[in-house]
Protein backbone atom coordinates (compact mmCIF):
# COMPACT_ATOMS: atom_id res chain seq x y z
CA UNK A 1 0.00 0.00 0.00
CA UNK A 2 1.51 3.27 -0.81
CA UNK A 3 1.25 5.56 2.08
CA UNK A 4 -0.17 9.06 1.14
CA UNK A 5 2.40 11.29 0.05
CA UNK A 6 1.55 15.31 0.16
CA UNK A 7 3.88 16.76 -3.25
CA UNK A 8 4.83 19.85 -3.98
CA UNK A 9 4.04 21.00 -7.71
CA UNK A 10 6.30 23.41 -9.28
CA UNK A 11 6.00 24.37 -13.29
CA UNK A 12 8.82 25.14 -15.32
CA UNK A 13 9.86 25.33 -19.47
CA UNK A 14 12.89 22.88 -18.84
CA UNK A 15 14.10 20.90 -16.02
CA UNK A 16 17.97 20.31 -15.72
CA UNK A 17 19.10 17.43 -13.60
CA UNK A 18 22.33 17.73 -12.71
CA UNK A 19 24.94 20.58 -12.25
CA UNK A 20 28.14 18.87 -13.09
CA UNK A 21 29.99 20.51 -16.19
CA UNK A 22 27.13 19.60 -18.76
CA UNK A 23 24.03 19.98 -16.79
CA UNK A 24 25.52 23.55 -15.47
CA UNK A 25 26.28 24.36 -19.64
CA UNK A 26 22.60 23.02 -20.28
CA UNK A 27 20.90 25.31 -17.75
CA UNK A 28 22.88 28.39 -18.79
CA UNK A 29 21.70 27.75 -22.12
CA UNK A 30 18.30 27.38 -21.33
CA UNK A 31 18.07 30.28 -19.24
CA UNK A 32 19.84 32.59 -21.56
CA UNK A 33 17.12 31.93 -23.53
CA UNK A 34 14.72 33.27 -21.31
CA UNK A 35 12.84 29.78 -20.64
CA UNK A 36 11.79 29.68 -16.91
CA UNK A 37 14.93 26.55 -15.98
CA UNK A 38 15.24 24.52 -12.74
CA UNK A 39 18.42 22.54 -11.91
CA UNK A 40 18.22 19.68 -9.24
CA UNK A 41 20.92 17.87 -8.19
CA UNK A 42 21.75 15.63 -5.14
CA UNK A 43 24.77 17.22 -4.62
CA UNK A 44 26.09 20.56 -4.34
CA UNK A 45 26.35 21.41 -7.81
CA UNK A 46 30.56 22.39 -7.19
CA UNK A 47 30.81 18.78 -5.73
CA UNK A 48 29.72 16.97 -9.09
CA UNK A 49 32.54 14.17 -9.78
CA UNK A 50 33.20 17.05 -13.16
CA UNK A 51 35.38 18.95 -9.69
CA UNK A 52 37.88 16.04 -10.23
CA UNK A 53 38.92 16.51 -13.69
CA UNK A 54 42.35 17.00 -13.94
CA UNK A 55 44.24 16.74 -17.29
CA UNK A 56 42.17 19.03 -19.42
CA UNK A 57 39.82 19.94 -22.23
CA UNK A 58 41.05 19.37 -25.76
CA UNK A 59 40.87 21.42 -28.46
CA UNK A 60 42.76 22.42 -31.77
CA UNK A 61 43.57 25.51 -31.17
CA UNK A 62 47.01 25.10 -31.97
CA UNK A 63 48.76 27.14 -29.58
CA UNK A 64 52.12 24.96 -28.57
CA UNK A 65 52.14 22.82 -31.94
CA UNK A 66 49.96 22.88 -34.95
CA UNK A 67 46.66 21.76 -34.86
CA UNK A 68 43.87 21.51 -37.17
CA UNK A 69 40.03 20.44 -36.13
CA UNK A 70 39.71 17.37 -38.70
CA UNK A 71 43.38 16.29 -36.50
CA UNK A 72 41.11 16.14 -33.70
CA UNK A 73 38.37 14.46 -35.99
CA UNK A 74 40.37 11.81 -36.79
CA UNK A 75 41.91 10.73 -33.48
CA UNK A 76 38.48 10.92 -32.03
CA UNK A 77 37.10 8.67 -34.81
CA UNK A 78 40.52 6.03 -34.45
CA UNK A 79 40.32 6.36 -30.95
CA UNK A 80 36.25 5.31 -30.54
CA UNK A 81 37.54 2.25 -32.92
CA UNK A 82 35.14 3.59 -35.30
CA UNK A 83 32.38 3.00 -33.10
CA UNK A 84 31.70 6.62 -32.69
CA UNK A 85 29.10 8.79 -35.11
CA UNK A 86 31.00 10.64 -37.22
CA UNK A 87 28.53 13.74 -37.63
CA UNK A 88 28.58 14.50 -33.77
CA UNK A 89 32.10 13.60 -33.54
CA UNK A 90 32.58 16.51 -36.62
CA UNK A 91 30.28 18.25 -34.19
CA UNK A 92 32.17 18.39 -31.12
CA UNK A 93 35.41 19.02 -32.76
CA UNK A 94 34.67 22.09 -34.79
CA UNK A 95 33.05 23.87 -31.59
CA UNK A 96 35.57 22.73 -29.50
CA UNK A 97 37.87 25.55 -29.86
CA UNK A 98 35.43 28.30 -29.36
CA UNK A 99 33.95 26.26 -26.47
CA UNK A 100 37.22 26.86 -24.79
CA UNK A 101 37.57 30.05 -25.54
CA UNK A 102 33.80 30.76 -24.07
CA UNK A 103 35.31 28.77 -20.42
CA UNK A 104 37.86 31.40 -20.88
CA UNK A 105 35.87 34.38 -20.82
CA UNK A 106 33.45 32.81 -18.03
CA UNK A 107 36.67 33.04 -15.79
CA UNK A 108 38.79 30.07 -16.45
CA UNK A 109 42.20 30.27 -15.07
CA UNK A 110 43.71 28.20 -17.79
CA UNK A 111 47.69 27.87 -17.61
CA UNK A 112 49.46 30.08 -19.96
CA UNK A 113 52.07 30.11 -22.05
CA UNK A 114 54.91 32.75 -22.25
CA UNK A 115 52.95 34.47 -24.90
CA UNK A 116 49.90 34.73 -22.92
CA UNK A 117 47.98 32.12 -24.79
CA UNK A 118 46.47 28.93 -23.16
CA UNK A 119 48.94 26.04 -22.48
CA UNK A 120 48.25 22.58 -24.03
CA UNK A 121 49.72 19.49 -23.25
CA UNK A 122 49.53 16.11 -24.60
CA UNK A 123 47.64 13.49 -24.36
CA UNK A 124 47.07 9.97 -25.29
CA UNK A 125 45.87 9.16 -28.57
CA UNK A 126 45.92 13.02 -29.92
CA UNK A 127 48.24 12.65 -32.91
CA UNK A 128 49.20 15.58 -35.59
CA UNK A 129 48.68 15.14 -39.59
CA UNK A 130 45.62 12.35 -39.31
CA UNK A 131 47.15 10.19 -36.87
CA UNK A 132 50.64 10.19 -39.62
CA UNK A 133 52.55 12.66 -37.25
CA UNK A 134 53.95 12.80 -33.86
CA UNK A 135 51.77 13.56 -30.71
CA UNK A 136 50.23 17.00 -30.56
CA UNK A 137 50.07 19.21 -27.64
CA UNK A 138 45.67 19.78 -27.66
CA UNK A 139 44.65 19.46 -24.12
CA UNK A 140 43.76 23.08 -22.58
CA UNK A 141 44.40 22.93 -18.78
CA UNK A 142 44.34 24.48 -15.58
CA UNK A 143 47.14 22.97 -13.90
CA UNK A 144 46.08 19.67 -12.71
CA UNK A 145 43.08 21.42 -11.51
CA UNK A 146 40.74 21.33 -14.94
CA UNK A 147 37.37 20.26 -13.89
CA UNK A 148 37.56 22.29 -10.47
CA UNK A 149 38.51 25.26 -12.42
CA UNK A 150 35.98 24.83 -14.78
CA UNK A 151 33.15 23.87 -12.63
CA UNK A 152 33.32 27.05 -10.06
CA UNK A 153 32.91 28.93 -13.56
CA UNK A 154 30.74 27.24 -14.74
CA UNK A 155 28.19 27.55 -11.73
CA UNK A 156 29.77 31.39 -10.78
CA UNK A 157 28.27 32.10 -14.68
CA UNK A 158 24.98 30.25 -14.18
CA UNK A 159 23.95 32.27 -10.77
CA UNK A 160 23.88 35.08 -13.10
CA UNK A 161 21.09 33.75 -15.11
CA UNK A 162 17.76 33.55 -13.63
CA UNK A 163 17.47 29.98 -12.87
CA UNK A 164 16.31 28.40 -9.71
CA UNK A 165 18.70 25.40 -8.16
CA UNK A 166 17.47 22.88 -6.00
CA UNK A 167 20.52 21.57 -4.70
CA UNK A 168 20.29 18.24 -2.32
CA UNK A 169 17.13 17.08 -4.26
CA UNK A 170 17.39 13.19 -5.35
CA UNK A 171 15.87 12.52 -8.51
CA UNK A 172 13.70 9.74 -8.26
CA UNK A 173 11.89 8.76 -11.93
CA UNK A 174 10.52 10.45 -14.58
CA UNK A 175 7.16 11.81 -15.95
CA UNK A 176 6.20 9.71 -18.83
CA UNK A 177 3.15 9.89 -21.07
CA UNK A 178 2.38 7.97 -24.41
CA UNK A 179 6.28 8.05 -25.28
CA UNK A 180 6.94 11.92 -24.33
CA UNK A 181 8.21 12.79 -21.07
CA UNK A 182 6.30 15.37 -18.88
CA UNK A 183 8.36 16.13 -15.85
CA UNK A 184 10.20 14.62 -13.02
CA UNK A 185 9.72 13.44 -9.46
CA UNK A 186 12.35 14.36 -6.95
CA UNK A 187 13.07 13.76 -2.94
CA UNK A 188 14.08 17.02 -1.06
CA UNK A 189 16.93 15.18 0.75
CA UNK A 190 16.75 18.21 3.84
CA UNK A 191 13.49 17.90 4.83
CA UNK A 192 11.64 14.85 3.29
CA UNK A 193 9.32 16.44 1.45
CA UNK A 194 8.58 15.13 -2.47
CA UNK A 195 8.27 17.39 -5.39
CA UNK A 196 6.88 17.01 -9.12
CA UNK A 197 8.46 18.95 -11.51
CA UNK A 198 6.11 19.83 -14.61
CA UNK A 199 7.74 20.85 -17.57
CA UNK A 200 8.49 21.13 -21.57
CA UNK A 201 11.68 19.44 -21.80
CA UNK A 202 13.69 17.43 -18.88
CA UNK A 203 17.67 17.51 -19.84
CA UNK A 204 19.51 14.47 -17.45
CA UNK A 205 23.02 15.64 -17.27
CA UNK A 206 23.32 13.24 -14.39
CA UNK A 207 26.77 11.53 -15.20
CA UNK A 208 28.27 8.13 -15.20
CA UNK A 209 27.88 4.53 -13.65
CA UNK A 210 30.84 3.86 -12.76
CA UNK A 211 30.45 2.68 -9.21
CA UNK A 212 28.90 -0.58 -11.01
CA UNK A 213 32.29 -1.74 -10.43
CA UNK A 214 34.30 -2.12 -7.16
CA UNK A 215 37.79 0.06 -8.00
CA UNK A 216 36.99 3.47 -9.81
CA UNK A 217 38.16 6.96 -10.06
CA UNK A 218 34.66 8.49 -10.23
CA UNK A 219 32.94 9.55 -6.87
CA UNK A 220 30.39 7.67 -5.17
CA UNK A 221 27.49 9.55 -6.67
CA UNK A 222 28.85 8.21 -9.88
CA UNK A 223 25.57 5.75 -9.85
CA UNK A 224 23.87 6.43 -13.26
CA UNK A 225 20.60 7.57 -11.81
CA UNK A 226 19.88 9.18 -15.38
CA UNK A 227 20.40 6.12 -16.85
CA UNK A 228 18.27 4.10 -14.42
CA UNK A 229 15.08 6.45 -15.18
CA UNK A 230 15.44 6.26 -18.53
CA UNK A 231 15.28 2.14 -18.47
CA UNK A 232 12.42 2.09 -15.80
CA UNK A 233 10.59 5.23 -18.53
CA UNK A 234 10.78 1.44 -21.16
CA UNK A 235 13.58 3.20 -23.05
CA UNK A 236 17.21 1.72 -23.48
CA UNK A 237 20.42 3.01 -23.11
CA UNK A 238 23.15 2.18 -25.89
CA UNK A 239 26.74 0.70 -25.83
CA UNK A 240 27.24 -0.20 -22.50
CA UNK A 241 29.42 -3.07 -22.63
CA UNK A 242 32.08 -0.14 -23.41
CA UNK A 243 33.87 0.69 -19.78
CA UNK A 244 37.01 2.59 -20.14
CA UNK A 245 39.73 1.45 -17.39
CA UNK A 246 42.08 4.49 -16.48
CA UNK A 247 45.59 3.21 -16.64
CA UNK A 248 46.61 4.96 -13.82
CA UNK A 249 44.50 4.49 -10.55
CA UNK A 250 46.23 4.34 -7.68
CA UNK A 251 46.93 0.88 -6.67
CA UNK A 252 45.00 0.41 -3.61
CA UNK A 253 42.95 3.84 -3.58
CA UNK A 254 41.38 3.83 -7.16
CA UNK A 255 42.52 7.22 -7.18
CA UNK A 256 43.03 8.71 -10.33
CA UNK A 257 46.80 10.19 -11.51
CA UNK A 258 45.80 12.07 -14.53
CA UNK A 259 46.54 11.01 -18.25
CA UNK A 260 48.62 14.37 -18.13
CA UNK A 261 51.89 12.98 -15.82
CA UNK A 262 52.18 11.04 -18.60
CA UNK A 263 51.60 13.82 -21.15
CA UNK A 264 54.44 15.71 -19.20
CA UNK A 265 56.82 13.04 -19.77
CA UNK A 266 56.11 10.18 -16.73
CA UNK A 267 56.79 6.65 -18.17
CA UNK A 268 55.42 3.02 -17.18
CA UNK A 269 57.85 0.46 -15.80
CA UNK A 270 57.65 -3.65 -14.90
CA UNK A 271 59.21 -5.43 -12.50
CA UNK A 272 62.16 -5.81 -14.92
CA UNK A 273 62.42 -2.14 -14.99
CA UNK A 274 61.40 -2.18 -18.94
CA UNK A 275 59.55 0.71 -20.24
CA UNK A 276 56.83 -1.84 -21.93
CA UNK A 277 54.87 0.08 -23.91
CA UNK A 278 57.86 0.67 -26.40
CA UNK A 279 56.76 -3.02 -27.07
CA UNK A 280 52.73 -2.49 -27.50
CA UNK A 281 52.94 0.74 -28.96
CA UNK A 282 56.18 1.92 -30.65
CA UNK A 283 55.18 5.08 -31.85
CA UNK A 284 52.65 6.92 -29.22
CA UNK A 285 54.32 4.50 -26.76
CA UNK A 286 53.08 5.90 -23.16
CA UNK A 287 50.60 7.98 -24.59
CA UNK A 288 49.05 5.26 -26.64
CA UNK A 289 45.28 5.49 -26.12
CA UNK A 290 44.04 4.26 -23.08
CA UNK A 291 42.49 0.65 -23.88
CA UNK A 292 45.58 -0.11 -25.36
CA UNK A 293 47.69 1.31 -22.67
CA UNK A 294 45.46 -0.62 -19.56
CA UNK A 295 45.48 -3.88 -21.88
CA UNK A 296 49.28 -3.96 -22.31
CA UNK A 297 49.63 -3.20 -18.20
CA UNK A 298 47.19 -6.11 -17.28
CA UNK A 299 49.24 -8.13 -19.68
CA UNK A 300 52.19 -7.35 -18.25
CA UNK A 301 51.14 -8.37 -14.75
CA UNK A 302 49.34 -11.54 -15.69
CA UNK A 303 52.77 -12.88 -17.56
CA UNK A 304 54.78 -12.22 -13.90
CA UNK A 305 56.15 -8.88 -14.78
CA UNK A 306 54.15 -6.55 -12.24
CA UNK A 307 55.49 -5.28 -9.44
CA UNK A 308 55.43 -5.31 -5.48
CA UNK A 309 54.75 -8.16 -2.75
CA UNK A 310 51.73 -9.72 -5.39
CA UNK A 311 53.27 -8.92 -8.53
CA UNK A 312 49.50 -6.96 -9.45
CA UNK A 313 50.45 -3.46 -10.25
CA UNK A 314 52.78 -1.26 -12.40
CA UNK A 315 55.16 1.71 -11.69
CA UNK A 316 54.64 4.74 -13.14
CA UNK A 317 58.07 7.26 -13.03
CA UNK A 318 57.70 11.05 -12.71
CA UNK A 319 61.16 11.11 -10.63
CA UNK A 320 63.29 12.20 -13.93
CA UNK A 321 61.12 15.95 -14.06
CA UNK A 322 62.08 18.82 -12.80
CA UNK A 323 60.48 19.47 -9.68
CA UNK A 324 59.72 22.88 -10.54
CA UNK A 325 57.85 21.37 -13.56
CA UNK A 326 56.37 19.53 -11.46
CA UNK A 327 55.33 21.54 -9.16
CA UNK A 328 53.45 23.80 -11.48
CA UNK A 329 51.99 21.81 -13.57
CA UNK A 330 51.25 18.71 -11.64
CA UNK A 331 50.66 20.04 -8.06
CA UNK A 332 47.77 17.95 -7.31
CA UNK A 333 48.50 15.12 -8.16
CA UNK A 334 52.03 14.96 -6.13
CA UNK A 335 49.86 15.64 -3.31
CA UNK A 336 47.60 13.32 -4.35
CA UNK A 337 50.44 10.65 -4.54
CA UNK A 338 51.79 11.48 -1.11
CA UNK A 339 48.34 10.97 0.21
CA UNK A 340 46.93 7.85 -1.10
CA UNK A 341 50.59 6.09 -1.84
CA UNK A 342 52.48 7.33 0.44
CA UNK A 343 54.81 7.73 -2.19
CA UNK A 344 57.44 10.89 -3.15
CA UNK A 345 57.08 11.22 -6.55
CA UNK A 346 60.28 13.28 -6.74
CA UNK A 347 62.03 10.17 -5.56
CA UNK A 348 60.00 6.89 -6.20
CA UNK A 349 57.85 5.79 -8.75
CA UNK A 350 54.28 5.49 -8.08
CA UNK A 351 51.88 2.14 -7.56
CA UNK A 352 49.31 2.12 -10.26
CA UNK A 353 46.89 0.04 -11.87
CA UNK A 354 43.73 0.02 -14.75
CA UNK A 355 40.90 1.33 -12.69
CA UNK A 356 37.28 2.27 -13.85
CA UNK A 357 37.12 5.42 -15.15
CA UNK A 358 34.18 6.27 -17.55
CA UNK A 359 31.03 5.17 -19.20
CA UNK A 360 30.95 5.40 -23.18
CA UNK A 361 27.89 4.11 -23.39
CA UNK A 362 24.67 5.83 -21.34
CA UNK A 363 21.62 7.24 -22.81
CA UNK A 364 21.54 7.49 -26.65
CA UNK A 365 20.91 10.77 -28.52
CA UNK A 366 21.56 12.92 -31.79
CA UNK A 367 24.08 15.76 -31.22
CA UNK A 368 21.03 18.04 -30.61
CA UNK A 369 20.97 16.23 -27.22
CA UNK A 370 17.82 14.76 -28.08
CA UNK A 371 16.71 11.44 -26.80
CA UNK A 372 16.41 8.40 -29.21
CA UNK A 373 15.24 5.14 -29.34
CA UNK A 374 14.28 2.75 -32.23
CA UNK A 375 10.39 2.41 -32.56
CA UNK A 376 8.56 1.00 -35.90
CA UNK A 377 12.26 0.12 -37.13
CA UNK A 378 13.25 3.49 -37.26
CA UNK A 379 16.71 4.15 -35.21
CA UNK A 380 16.85 8.00 -34.67
CA UNK A 381 12.86 7.91 -32.94
CA UNK A 382 13.49 11.26 -31.13
CA UNK A 383 11.84 11.03 -27.17
CA UNK A 384 9.49 13.89 -27.00
CA UNK A 385 10.93 16.58 -24.45
CA UNK A 386 14.02 14.26 -22.87
CA UNK A 387 17.20 15.17 -23.75
CA UNK A 388 21.08 14.06 -21.79
CA UNK A 389 24.18 15.41 -21.79
CA UNK A 390 27.40 14.43 -20.11
CA UNK A 391 28.76 10.98 -19.93
CA UNK A 392 25.12 10.04 -18.67
CA UNK A 393 24.41 10.75 -22.43
CA UNK A 394 25.80 8.63 -25.52
CA UNK A 395 26.01 10.40 -28.59
CA UNK A 396 28.10 8.76 -29.32
CA UNK A 397 31.30 10.95 -30.09
CA UNK A 398 33.50 8.42 -27.53
CA UNK A 399 32.43 5.23 -29.19
CA UNK A 400 34.16 1.89 -28.11
CA UNK A 401 37.11 4.06 -26.28
CA UNK A 402 37.63 7.45 -25.21
CA UNK A 403 40.47 9.85 -25.58
CA UNK A 404 41.69 11.39 -22.47
CA UNK A 405 40.80 15.51 -22.24
CA UNK A 406 37.23 14.28 -24.51
CA UNK A 407 34.96 14.35 -22.34
CA UNK A 408 35.36 17.82 -20.69
CA UNK A 409 34.72 19.23 -24.61
CA UNK A 410 32.02 17.06 -24.41
CA UNK A 411 30.40 18.46 -21.85
CA UNK A 412 30.28 22.15 -22.89
CA UNK A 413 29.37 21.35 -26.50
CA UNK A 414 26.75 19.08 -26.36
CA UNK A 415 25.51 21.55 -22.87
CA UNK A 416 25.22 24.42 -25.29
CA UNK A 417 24.02 22.50 -28.22
CA UNK A 418 20.99 21.45 -25.70
CA UNK A 419 20.42 25.13 -24.53
CA UNK A 420 20.07 25.82 -28.46
CA UNK A 421 17.86 23.39 -28.79
CA UNK A 422 15.52 24.17 -25.97
CA UNK A 423 15.49 27.41 -27.20
CA UNK A 424 14.97 27.29 -30.69
CA UNK A 425 11.66 24.67 -30.09
CA UNK A 426 9.89 25.91 -26.88
CA UNK A 427 8.44 29.17 -26.59
CA UNK A 428 8.86 30.78 -22.92
CA UNK A 429 6.17 30.45 -20.70
CA UNK A 430 3.80 28.27 -23.48
CA UNK A 431 1.01 26.22 -21.43
CA UNK A 432 1.36 23.09 -20.29
CA UNK A 433 -1.34 20.58 -20.30
CA UNK A 434 -2.78 18.75 -17.40
CA UNK A 435 -0.37 15.90 -16.02
CA UNK A 436 -1.56 12.42 -16.06
CA UNK A 437 -3.50 10.95 -13.10
CA UNK A 438 -0.34 8.56 -12.52
CA UNK A 439 2.38 10.90 -12.73
CA UNK A 440 4.05 10.36 -9.57
CA UNK A 441 3.10 5.92 -8.98
CA UNK A 442 6.11 4.85 -10.28
CA UNK A 443 8.37 6.79 -7.66
CA UNK A 444 6.13 7.08 -4.73
CA UNK A 445 5.58 3.49 -5.37
CA UNK A 446 9.60 2.52 -5.36
CA UNK A 447 10.53 4.94 -2.49
CA UNK A 448 7.52 3.62 -0.68
CA UNK A 449 9.02 0.15 -0.92
CA UNK A 450 12.39 0.69 0.02
CA UNK A 451 11.27 2.73 2.90
CA UNK A 452 9.54 -0.18 4.27
CA UNK A 453 12.17 -2.92 2.68
CA UNK A 454 12.74 -5.14 5.67
CA UNK A 455 14.75 -8.15 3.99
CA UNK A 456 17.96 -9.98 4.89
CA UNK A 457 20.53 -8.37 2.81
CA UNK A 458 21.80 -5.05 3.57
CA UNK A 459 22.27 -2.35 0.45
CA UNK A 460 25.91 -2.50 1.22
CA UNK A 461 26.44 -6.16 0.93
CA UNK A 462 24.35 -6.56 -2.35
CA UNK A 463 26.49 -3.64 -3.29
CA UNK A 464 29.70 -5.46 -2.52
CA UNK A 465 28.44 -8.66 -4.50
CA UNK A 466 27.74 -6.25 -7.73
CA UNK A 467 30.97 -4.31 -7.47
CA UNK A 468 32.93 -7.58 -6.92
CA UNK A 469 30.89 -9.83 -9.46
CA UNK A 470 31.65 -6.93 -12.21
CA UNK A 471 35.19 -6.14 -11.36
CA UNK A 472 35.40 -9.93 -12.03
CA UNK A 473 33.49 -10.34 -15.23
CA UNK A 474 33.60 -7.89 -17.21
CA UNK A 475 37.25 -6.05 -16.58
CA UNK A 476 39.97 -4.98 -19.11
CA UNK A 477 39.85 -8.44 -20.69
CA UNK A 478 36.82 -10.93 -21.30
CA UNK A 479 36.22 -14.29 -22.15
CA UNK A 480 32.98 -16.47 -23.52
CA UNK A 481 33.46 -18.10 -19.83
CA UNK A 482 34.03 -14.98 -17.99
CA UNK A 483 30.87 -13.26 -19.33
CA UNK A 484 28.71 -16.50 -19.55
CA UNK A 485 29.27 -16.92 -15.66
CA UNK A 486 29.13 -13.09 -14.92
CA UNK A 487 25.39 -12.74 -16.58
CA UNK A 488 23.84 -14.97 -14.79
CA UNK A 489 26.21 -13.92 -11.52
CA UNK A 490 25.06 -10.76 -12.15
CA UNK A 491 20.99 -11.99 -12.70
CA UNK A 492 20.95 -13.27 -8.98
CA UNK A 493 22.76 -10.24 -7.64
CA UNK A 494 20.32 -8.35 -8.89
CA UNK A 495 17.38 -10.86 -7.73
CA UNK A 496 18.45 -10.11 -3.99
CA UNK A 497 17.27 -6.95 -4.40
CA UNK A 498 14.42 -8.57 -3.76
CA UNK A 499 15.15 -9.36 0.09
CA UNK A 500 17.30 -5.71 0.38
CA UNK A 501 17.00 -4.38 4.29
CA UNK A 502 16.92 -0.27 4.61
CA UNK A 503 17.61 0.76 8.09
CA UNK A 504 15.18 3.12 8.92
CA UNK A 505 11.96 4.93 6.94
CA UNK A 506 12.46 8.67 7.61
CA UNK A 507 12.76 10.57 4.46
CA UNK A 508 15.35 13.02 5.91
CA UNK A 509 18.73 12.55 5.79
CA UNK A 510 18.49 9.20 5.09
CA UNK A 511 21.41 7.82 3.45
CA UNK A 512 20.85 4.14 3.67
CA UNK A 513 17.46 4.66 1.52
CA UNK A 514 19.20 7.05 -1.23
CA UNK A 515 22.26 4.64 -1.16
CA UNK A 516 19.15 1.92 -1.89
CA UNK A 517 18.00 3.77 -4.50
CA UNK A 518 21.28 4.38 -6.00
CA UNK A 519 22.21 0.88 -5.82
CA UNK A 520 18.42 -0.53 -7.63
CA UNK A 521 20.07 2.30 -10.44
CA UNK A 522 23.61 0.47 -10.68
CA UNK A 523 22.14 -2.53 -10.52
CA UNK A 524 19.94 -2.65 -13.96
CA UNK A 525 23.11 -0.89 -15.68
CA UNK A 526 25.39 -3.25 -13.97
CA UNK A 527 23.37 -6.27 -15.56
CA UNK A 528 22.83 -4.11 -19.30
CA UNK A 529 26.47 -3.60 -19.39
CA UNK A 530 27.27 -7.44 -18.72
CA UNK A 531 25.01 -8.67 -20.91
CA UNK A 532 25.61 -6.12 -23.56
CA UNK A 533 29.49 -7.25 -23.90
CA UNK A 534 28.06 -11.20 -24.01
CA UNK A 535 26.45 -10.48 -27.33
CA UNK A 536 29.68 -8.48 -28.13
CA UNK A 537 31.63 -11.08 -30.27
CA UNK A 538 34.54 -9.09 -30.96
CA UNK A 539 37.10 -7.01 -29.60
CA UNK A 540 36.67 -3.27 -30.15
CA UNK A 541 38.08 -0.17 -28.09
CA UNK A 542 37.69 -1.19 -24.14
CA UNK A 543 35.58 -4.65 -24.93
CA UNK A 544 38.06 -6.91 -25.51
CA UNK A 545 36.74 -9.93 -25.94
CA UNK A 546 40.00 -12.77 -25.66
CA UNK A 547 37.58 -15.34 -28.00
CA UNK A 548 37.15 -13.21 -30.48
CA UNK A 549 40.40 -10.96 -30.31
CA UNK A 550 39.76 -9.03 -33.56
CA UNK A 551 37.32 -6.27 -34.98
CA UNK A 552 34.67 -7.63 -37.02
CA UNK A 553 33.56 -4.42 -38.83
CA UNK A 554 31.09 -6.67 -41.13
CA UNK A 555 28.91 -7.99 -38.08
CA UNK A 556 30.09 -5.51 -35.17
CA UNK A 557 29.85 -1.88 -36.08
CA UNK A 558 26.70 -1.36 -34.82
CA UNK A 559 25.77 0.12 -31.24
CA UNK A 560 24.10 -2.03 -28.71
CA UNK A 561 20.73 -1.03 -27.50
CA UNK A 562 19.80 -2.58 -24.11
CA UNK A 563 16.15 -2.27 -22.60
CA UNK A 564 15.57 -3.88 -18.58
CA UNK A 565 12.76 -4.87 -17.81
CA UNK A 566 12.04 -3.99 -13.69
CA UNK A 567 13.09 -2.74 -10.52
CA UNK A 568 13.75 -3.99 -7.41
CA UNK A 569 15.15 -7.18 -8.19
CA UNK A 570 11.88 -7.99 -9.81
CA UNK A 571 12.17 -8.58 -13.82
CA UNK A 572 15.92 -8.24 -14.60
CA UNK A 573 15.20 -9.75 -17.94
CA UNK A 574 17.47 -7.36 -20.65
CA UNK A 575 16.55 -7.12 -24.38
CA UNK A 576 19.05 -6.04 -26.92
CA UNK A 577 18.74 -4.90 -30.84
CA UNK A 578 21.65 -2.58 -32.49
CA UNK A 579 21.27 0.75 -34.18
CA UNK A 580 23.80 1.38 -37.39
CA UNK A 581 26.49 3.90 -36.46
CA UNK A 582 26.41 7.41 -38.14
CA UNK A 583 28.62 6.68 -41.57
CA UNK A 584 28.32 10.08 -42.61
CA UNK A 585 29.62 13.83 -41.40
CA UNK A 586 27.61 16.79 -41.04
CA UNK A 587 29.68 19.33 -43.74
CA UNK A 588 31.10 18.44 -47.26
CA UNK A 589 34.24 19.85 -45.51
CA UNK A 590 35.03 16.34 -44.49
CA UNK A 591 34.84 13.27 -45.66
CA UNK A 592 33.64 9.90 -43.42
CA UNK A 593 37.12 8.07 -42.30
CA UNK A 594 37.01 5.10 -43.25
CA UNK A 595 37.48 2.19 -40.63
CA UNK A 596 41.65 1.07 -40.25
CA UNK A 597 43.46 -1.03 -38.58
CA UNK A 598 43.97 0.68 -35.01
CA UNK A 599 48.01 0.71 -34.44
CA UNK A 600 49.58 3.81 -32.23
C1 LIG B 1 38.90 11.50 -11.41
C2 LIG B 1 38.44 11.87 -12.78
C3 LIG B 1 39.24 12.67 -13.59
C4 LIG B 1 38.82 13.03 -14.87
N1 LIG B 1 39.62 13.83 -15.63
C5 LIG B 1 39.18 14.23 -16.86
C6 LIG B 1 39.95 15.12 -17.66
O1 LIG B 1 41.00 15.60 -17.26
N2 LIG B 1 39.48 15.47 -18.87
C7 LIG B 1 38.29 14.98 -19.36
O2 LIG B 1 37.92 15.34 -20.47
N3 LIG B 1 37.54 14.14 -18.61
C8 LIG B 1 37.95 13.76 -17.38
N4 LIG B 1 37.18 12.91 -16.64
C9 LIG B 1 35.84 12.58 -17.11
C10 LIG B 1 34.90 13.75 -16.86
O3 LIG B 1 35.35 14.51 -15.77
C11 LIG B 1 33.47 13.31 -16.57
O4 LIG B 1 33.06 12.44 -17.59
C12 LIG B 1 32.55 14.51 -16.55
O5 LIG B 1 33.01 15.48 -15.64
C13 LIG B 1 31.12 14.15 -16.20
O6 LIG B 1 30.38 15.35 -16.15
P1 LIG B 1 28.79 15.33 -16.14
O7 LIG B 1 28.33 16.74 -16.25
O8 LIG B 1 28.29 14.39 -17.15
O9 LIG B 1 28.41 14.70 -14.73
P2 LIG B 1 28.99 14.87 -13.24
O10 LIG B 1 30.02 15.92 -13.12
O11 LIG B 1 29.30 13.50 -12.78
O12 LIG B 1 27.72 15.40 -12.46
C14 LIG B 1 26.53 14.65 -12.31
C15 LIG B 1 25.49 15.54 -11.68
O13 LIG B 1 24.25 14.86 -11.66
C16 LIG B 1 23.66 15.01 -10.39
N5 LIG B 1 22.81 13.84 -10.16
C17 LIG B 1 23.08 12.55 -10.42
N6 LIG B 1 22.05 11.77 -10.06
C18 LIG B 1 21.09 12.59 -9.59
C19 LIG B 1 19.78 12.38 -9.07
N7 LIG B 1 19.23 11.15 -8.94
N8 LIG B 1 19.08 13.46 -8.65
C20 LIG B 1 19.62 14.71 -8.74
N9 LIG B 1 20.84 14.95 -9.22
C21 LIG B 1 21.57 13.90 -9.65
C22 LIG B 1 24.81 15.15 -9.42
O14 LIG B 1 24.40 15.84 -8.26
C23 LIG B 1 25.80 15.96 -10.26
O15 LIG B 1 25.52 17.34 -10.13
C24 LIG B 1 37.58 12.55 -15.36
C25 LIG B 1 36.79 11.75 -14.55
C26 LIG B 1 37.22 11.40 -13.29
C27 LIG B 1 36.35 10.49 -12.48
Amino acid sequence: MTEAYKIIDHVYDTVVVGAGGSGLRATMGSAEAGLKTACITKVFPTRSHTVAAQGGIAASLGNNSPDHWSWHMYDTVKGSDWLGDQDAIEYMVREAPAAVYELEHAGVPFSRNDNGTIYQRPFGGHMQNMGEGPPVQRTCAAADRTGHAMLHALYQQSLKYDSDFFIEYFAIDLIMEDGACRGVIALCMEDGSIHRFRSHAVVLATGGSGRCYFSATSAHTCTGDGGAMVLRAGLPLQDMEFVQFHPTGIYGAGVLITEGARGEGGYLTNSEGERFMERYAPSAKDLASRDVVSRSMAAEIREGRGVGKENDHIYLHLDHIDEKVLAERLPGITETGKIFAGVDLTRQPLPVVPTVHYNMGGIPCNYHGQVVTIKDGNPDTVVPGLYAVGEAACVSVHGANRLGSNSLIDLVVFGRATGHHLRDTIKPGSPHKALPKDSADLALSRLDHFRNAKGGSPTAQIRMDMQKTMQKHAAVFRDTQLLQEGTALMQQVNKRMEDVHVTDRSLIWNTDLIETLELDNLLSQAVCTIESAHARKESRGAHMHEDYPERDDANFMKHTVSWFEGWGGKGGKVTLDYRPVHEYTLSDEVEYIKPKKRVY
